[in-house]
């Protein structure tokens, strides 16, 4: 309990203090003073942590609540001796640290705790403390973790780093045209994932398409999208991977190919449904338990999501649609299987799929008593193209092994229609002398 306790409070003091520290950075605050700031968060989120110590049922749960409080409990921050003593010993530092060695891959969340902590007891120029930050970044850039990017981003914007912050992410006095509901500062970084209808605008890229641009903008500007000043073309600017990236996603798929002995095989499992319009695509969210099998090596499935027409082309030419599939290993290494939906008969996995799109967007959406095997959508034979990849959508963070499987799976033309994105594709990428693998 001690431990997840100690893991709560660093992220959401990361969260807060990242914010602190942003604000301060225009007036060249010391690092002293961030470091003061710093600890008077950590001393405010460690109070609310100890209140909610009984109720604690895991730490991610908890961290959530705890990052929207925070913001409620920066002006309390007078009574830091008992931290900071602990602190400048550097004794916390060694036990974290000793308590995460054993451990092969740090989550995002407390790779961030990691570098907060180290920040505070190392001062702002620690080298480890921006690798921290820096790897909670990387591995936060994949699906829904908006609140672990700011926090890692304004982690290393107060550490001095010159580093482009997401705007979703700056205190709310940096943005413009800001209803009254959000005067506090920090308080949307905690609430973003279950906001009520303000968060959902700023990360309205779909929007646009059914013709309710003319609302966002009143809201902060989207920070990316599939055309425009938005568009894949601008993405480097906010997102340098995707400019400078030499092994980008998606390709055009054409030989020659080099012969792999590859054995990829899939074990989906029906759960429960839980769906997501993020704004940029509709994305299931899957329970532990699927797995993609690479060589023999288990990749959890995490999520799956759509693109229309499909992102990778093969000889030149789009499909309908795709489906990737986005997997973990225990290792951190990302693999997506790509599925391309071919326009023909109606698909019924896709048929309860759309009955069930979610109203809202950025609200995970879990209709009672719907189940779904991702399994559904696969088609029966497994045979493969393959390459390292990059994410296709911002951050563009590569080191993603892609696995697109030869055969196609029917989707009705109506089907397609129905698909809430019009276009959310990016275009193919140079292969820059990759390998492009078949079996
Ligand atoms: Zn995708």
């Amino acid at each position: 309990m001690k431990r997840i306790l100690l893991e709560v409070f660093l992220v959401a003091a990361l969260i807060g203090a990242g914010v602190f520290g942003f604000m301060n950075q225009k007036q060249a605050a010391s690092s002293k003073a961030k470091i003061t700031e710093l600890t008077a968060a950590v001393e405010a989120a460690e109070k609310s942590a100890k209140e909610k110590e009984e109720s604690i049922k895991g730490a991610e749960e908890e961290m959530q609540a705890l990052q929207g409080e925070l913001a409620t409990l920066e002006g309390k921050a007078n009574q830091l001796e008992a931290v900071k003593a602990a602190l400048a010993s550097g004794s916390t530092l060694s036990d974290l640290e000793n308590a995460y060695k054993k451990e092969k891959t740090l989550s995002a969340e407390r790779q961030a705790g990691l570098g907060a902590l180290r920040m505070l007891t190392k001062g702002a120029e620690d080298p480890s403390a921006l690798e921290a930050f820096r790897k909670a970044l990387q591995l936060s850039e994949l699906g829904d973790r908006k609140n672990t990017i700011c926090a890692a981003q304004l982690g290393l914007v107060a550490a001095g780093e010159k580093i482009k912050v997401m705007s979703d992410c700056l205190p709310k006095s940096d943005k413009a045209g800001h209803g009254d509901k959000e005067e506090k500062d920090g308080k949307d970084d905690g609430h973003a994932k279950k906001d009520d209808g303000h968060g959902k605008k700023d990360d309205g890229h779909g929007k646009k398409d059914d013709g309710h641009g003319k609302k966002d903008e009143k809201h902060a500007a989207p920070h990316w999208g599939y055309e425009g000043e938005m568009g894949p073309e601008k993405w480097g600017k906010e997102f340098p991977t995707c400019a400078k990236g030499k092994s980008q996603s998606p390709l055009d798929i054409k030989g020659p190919f080099v012969k792999s002995r590859m054995v990829i095989s899939a074990d989906y499992k029906e759960g429960p449904l839980k769906m997501l319009n993020n704004g940029h695509t509709i994305q299931v969210n899957i329970a532990p338990g699927s797995k993609l099998r690479v060589d023999g090596i288990a990749h959890e499935l995490l999520q799956f999501h759509f693109h229309r027409p499909s992102e990778e082309k093969v000889d030149g030419k789009p499909m309908a649609m795709v489906v990737h599939f986005v997997h973990k290993s225990a290792e951190g290494k990302l693999a997506v299987l790509g599925v391309l939906l071919k326009e023909g008969n109606e698909n019924p996995g896709i048929k309860t799929l759309w009955a069930n799109l979610p109203k809202e967007e950025s609200v995970e959406y879990a209709p009672d008593g719907v189940n779904f095997n991702p399994g559904n959508l696969l088609p029966r034979e497994f045979d493969f193209y393959s390459y390292e990849g990059s994410l296709t959508t911002p951050p563009c963070t590569e080191g993603v092994r892609f696995f697109i499987l030869k055969s196609t799976v029917n989707i009705a033309k109506e089907q397609v229609q129905a698909f809430p994105f019009k276009m959310n594709a990016r275009p193919v990428q140079a292969l820059n002398g990759r390998e492009l693998l078949t079996n």
